[in-house]
């Protein structure tokens, strides 16, 4: 932060009101007085002394001072540059900036009261003040997003009290012999107001705030659940899927929860399951936040929960990662899946990545296989073991679930 120090006289001004503001001020020594309205006739709205700081507001969010500053006896003042300020602000959570230029606002309103000494109506009093109304296109736009972000995150909290979310399943195949090894719970969010939300547009906001750990937790518990019910089910007995596993996705963030551990082990061993059973899905993103991650991952594998690596490929140095981490099995990302038959670079890398994890025994999931050419490529080119994807069947309820592998058991009795 560049600090720069300024010296005013008694009775010197500072800065005017309706200048466009620079800088901001610590006070060093001396008092300010802080007015709006002409000299000889203001109106003092505070008086600030040694250590406080004042002409933030109009640094902040760019607009004119809203009242002027004076020095009530000689000062030393500290000069805080805009880019100190702006900089900070800028890095700032969007919803705090949003907090900060709301209040602004409402201080300027009252700043304007005070200096007119008006009458304000009720009306303007309420109203948004001039400046939202000049606000660019983008920053309404902005704003409008901000807000639509409070709103989400106050309906999900709503959300996990009135039990609105859902767990679908996407069954993940062994390739060579079409057969169910597990199923990938994905939350589904069955809002009374949007309708079934998909997971993009809420758990990015549950990640940035501790929504997630609820969330979270209510996915591993409803996930344990619904796997002790499959093991239960009475059609599938003997068929096979006793060894069914589930994959959960698990956030960087859930790690952080002091109770994450003990709660995964308490529901295991509620539903009588067993931990090798549940595979966790972590990204790698997570594993890029630091040394940390490597003692949650080796956790994980100590109490004998399976580690998967998710959309393998998306972030930076793959490739140590698998040296660094123990994994279970790796998730090559849809976007290589998707791209693959088109661009003959991507097929190269694709390949790579699958004949690289078969090298060090990783088994590798290739995600999002829509068609017969990709499940070709993967199983007779690339020898990839297991796949999920629309081309077998889209994540669904559990009980289409249960419907889905009751009709497989028929066809291999017909058959
Ligand atoms: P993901 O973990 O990569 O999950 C796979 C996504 O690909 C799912 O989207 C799935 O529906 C979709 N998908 C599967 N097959 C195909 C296909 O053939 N084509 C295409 N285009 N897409 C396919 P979904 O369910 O919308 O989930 C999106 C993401 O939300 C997930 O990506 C995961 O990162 C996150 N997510 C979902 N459920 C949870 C959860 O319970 N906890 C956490 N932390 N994240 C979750
Ligand atoms: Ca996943
Ligand atoms: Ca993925």
């Amino acid at each position: 932060m560049i600090k720069q120090k300024k010296r005013f006289d008694a009775g010197e001004l500072i800065f005017l009101e309706g200048e466009f503001g620079s800088c901001a001020y610590i006070i060093e020594s001396g008092q300010v007085e802080i007015f709006v309205g002409p000299v000889d006739s203001s109106v003092c709205l505070a008086t600030f002394g040694i250590g406080e700081i004042f002409g933030e507001m109009s640094v902040i969010d760019g607009s004119p001072r809203s009242a002027s500053a004076k020095a009530l006896e000689p000062c030393e003042l500290i000069v805080i540059s805009s880019e100190a300020i702006s900089e900070r602000i800028d890095d700032a959570d969007p919803i705090v900036q949003f907090l900060i230029s709301m209040l602004l606002q409402r201080m300027r309103l009252t700043n304007r009261a005070v200096g007119q000494e008006t009458n304000l109506t009720e009306k303007e009093k309420i109203a948004p003040p001039a400046l939202l109304s000049l606000e660019s296109q983008e920053k309404k736009i902005q704003t409008e997003k901000v807000i639509e972000k409070m709103r989400v995150e106050s309906e999900l909290k709503h959300a996990l009290v009135a039990d609105e979310f859902t767990l679908h399943y996407q069954p993940i195949y062994e390739l060579n012999v079409r057969g169910i090894a597990g199923f990938e719970a994905l939350i589904r969010w069955n809002s009374p107001s949007r309708g079934l939300v998909r997971p993009d547009l809420f758990m990015g906001i549950a990640e940035e705030t501790s929504l997630i750990v609820p969330i979270g937790r209510w996915v591993i518990e409803r996930a344990c659940q619904d796997l002790q019910r499959f093991r239960k089910h009475e059609a599938l007995a003997g068929m096979g899927y006793q060894d069914i596993f589930i994959s959960i996705n698990i956030s960087g963030r859930q790690f952080q929860d002091p109770h994450f551990f003990d709660h995964l082990v308490a529901t295991v061993r509620n539903y009588g399951l067993c931990s090798s059973q549940i595979k966790l899905e972590v990204t790698e993103r997570v594993l890029m936040e630091g040394p940390t991650a490597l003692y949650y991952i080796k956790k994980c594998r100590d109490l004998g929960f399976h580690i998967s690596l998710d959309d393998f490929g998306t972030g930076y140095s793959s490739l140590s990662y698998l040296a660094q981490f123990q994994v279970d099995s790796l998730k090559v990302d849809q976007s290589f899946i998707k791209k693959m038959l088109q661009d003959p670079k991507t097929f190269v890398i694709t390949q790579s990545i699958i004949s690289m994890a078969n090298g060090l025994n990783i088994p590798v999931i290739a995600e999002g296989i829509e068609n017969r050419e990709e499940y070709l490529a993967l199983t007779e080119e690339m020898f990839c073991r297991f796949g999920q994807g629309y081309w077998f069947s889209r994540p669904m309820p559990f009980q289409d679930i249960l419907g889905l592998l009751e009709d497989s058991i028929q066809h291999d009795k017909v058959s």
